[in-house]
């Protein structure tokens, strides 16, 4: 079974996409952003020390989500394979994640950047209305994106891990279209 990144803005459609090609895969699908919400519902130590991040547009400090990612990726069920949702969202979590698949001997098979044109993203962002979906927020997560996530790009890419699927399309073909990437 694969391992694999998902790459791409927020709301490129990466959490719903990566959602569905993990069950469809039998493998567990973790989402940073999912974890860390969870995390500030339950009002636990990690979720108080990442909400004001998360309200601003902020990435939350990297040790915070290394720990929680090395903390999921050791358990049971991600010993066959995975898709990260989220992580890494900069150089320095790529390489942290190096080091943790080195640790535990794992690989990732495929980085997939889910492609969609920055002002199709402020539109579905909008609409989609969660929490930290205000306009200012929106603004500045757009901004974390491209200063710090969309390097990765050109990183994985290097490293020929590499796929580009067209996030701007109807969305069972975005899914045919991840298929062949993962099998190529
Ligand atoms: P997401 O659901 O992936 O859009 O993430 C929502 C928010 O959680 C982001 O705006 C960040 O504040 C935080 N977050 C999620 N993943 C990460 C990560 N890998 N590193 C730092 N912050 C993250």
């Amino acid at each position: 079974m694969p391992r694999l990144i998902f790459l791409g803005a927020p709301g490129a459609g990466k959490g719903t996409q990566a959602q569905e090609l993990a069950s469809a895969l039998h493998i567990p699908h973790i989402s940073t952003g999912d974890l860390l919400r969870q995390a500030v519902a339950a009002q636990t130590e990690l979720g108080l020390q990442a909400q004001s991040f998360m309200d601003k547009g902020e990435l939350v400090p990297d040790q915070l989500v290394l720990d929680m990612i090395r903390d999921r990726i050791h358990q049971s069920d991600c010993q066959t394979g995975w898709i990260l949702d989220g992580f890494p969202r900069n150089v320095a979590q790529a390489g942290d994640l190096d080091g943790l698949l080195e640790e535990i001997q794992q690989n990732c098979d495929r980085v997939i950047n889910l492609d969609v044109p920055d002002d199709v993203i402020v539109i579905r962002l909008l609409a989609r209305g969660r929490a930290d979906d205000t306009e200012d927020v929106i603004r500045r997560r757009l901004q974390v994106y491209h200063e710090k996530t969309s390097p990765l790009i050109a990183f994985y890419r290097d490293r020929q891990k590499l796929a580009v699927v067209n996030g701007n399309q109807e969305i069972n073909l975005v899914m045919s279209d991840l298929k062949s990437a993962i099998n190529t």
